[in-house]
């Protein structure tokens, strides 16, 4: 697939310009970082198997009818995007504690939550994602009360079709994270990827609480075998998706 110039480069992706100005190519690299970039690495095949999981998930959700950045996948590491405008959040969805809530709450591991929470933080390396309110979201001005409203449901709407779909391939959604973008229509698309790198996956086959984790969680805290464990979740995708 020929790209145009290279627009953006990410932790994990790169966004090249095509023809259509409205069109760009999101690339996935095999790069990975974790805890605001301090620990960098490469997971080999990991963008090629992110690609194909967030494409599958994408096309789930837009059979749902959840609108996605997502058009097409172009190539084994490459999707076709619609170019949108990040709003500057990360929206976390989270059914089960994990990560920084148990060490900010001093919740157990593995507590459920219900309902799910529903968390925003701030898009922002050098202040390190910080957490925010609503209160904070309207005085910073990164959102209107509306654009919080609409992405709320959204999330919401995902966190039900993922939980249920990742439950037919026998792996718990714990959390994961979201971002949003607006297009040329002013429309609330989701944008990023959905993937091992931005999810938290537990496999129910699994109980083992260090062998269970099939997400980046295997490189965060040095578990080894975290290509299998990618491999492990696209395979069970692929499973759903094309049986036999
Ligand atoms: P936590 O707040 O526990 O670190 O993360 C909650 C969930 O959101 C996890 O599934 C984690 O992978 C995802 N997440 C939060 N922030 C980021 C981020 O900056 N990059 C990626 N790839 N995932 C994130």
């Amino acid at each position: 697939m020929a790209e145009g110039p290279k627009r953006y480069e990410g932790k994990a992706k790169i966004l090249y310009g095509t023809d259509d100005p409205d069109v760009l190519i999101s690339y996935f690299k095999d790069d990975a970082t974790a805890f605001n970039a301090q620990k960098r690495g490469q997971i080999l095949e990991k963008g090629r198997m992110n690609c194909a999981i967030a494409s599958h998930l994408f096309q789930l959700l837009e059979s749902q009818g959840i609108p996605t950045h997502w058009i097409d996948t172009v190539s084994d590491r490459e999707m076709r995007v619609r170019a949108v405008t990040i709003v500057p959040l990360e929206v976390v969805v989270r059914n089960f504690a994990a990560g920084s809530l148990c060490q900010q709450t001093g919740l157990p591991l593995g507590t459920p939550l219900t309902p799910p929470l529903v968390e925003f933080y701030y898009k922002n390396d050098d202040l390190g994602d910080p957490l925010l309110t609503r209160d904070r979201i309207r005085a910073m001005q990164l959102a209107t009360d509306e654009t919080v409203e609409t992405i709320t449901q959204l999330a919401t709407a995902i966190n039900r079709h993922l939980i249920e779909f990742f439950q037919k391939c026998h792996i718990t959604l714990v959390d994961f994270k979201l971002e949003f973008g607006r297009d040329r229509h002013q429309q609330i698309v989701l944008a990023d990827e959905i993937s091992p790198d931005t999810c938290r996956l537990w496999d129910d086959m699994e109980t083992d609480t260090q062998n269970r984790i099939l997400d980046k969680d295997r490189f965060r805290q040095d578990l080894g075998n975290v290509e299998a464990a990618y491999q492990e979740v696209l395979n069970r995708i692929l499973a759903q998706v094309a049986p036999n």
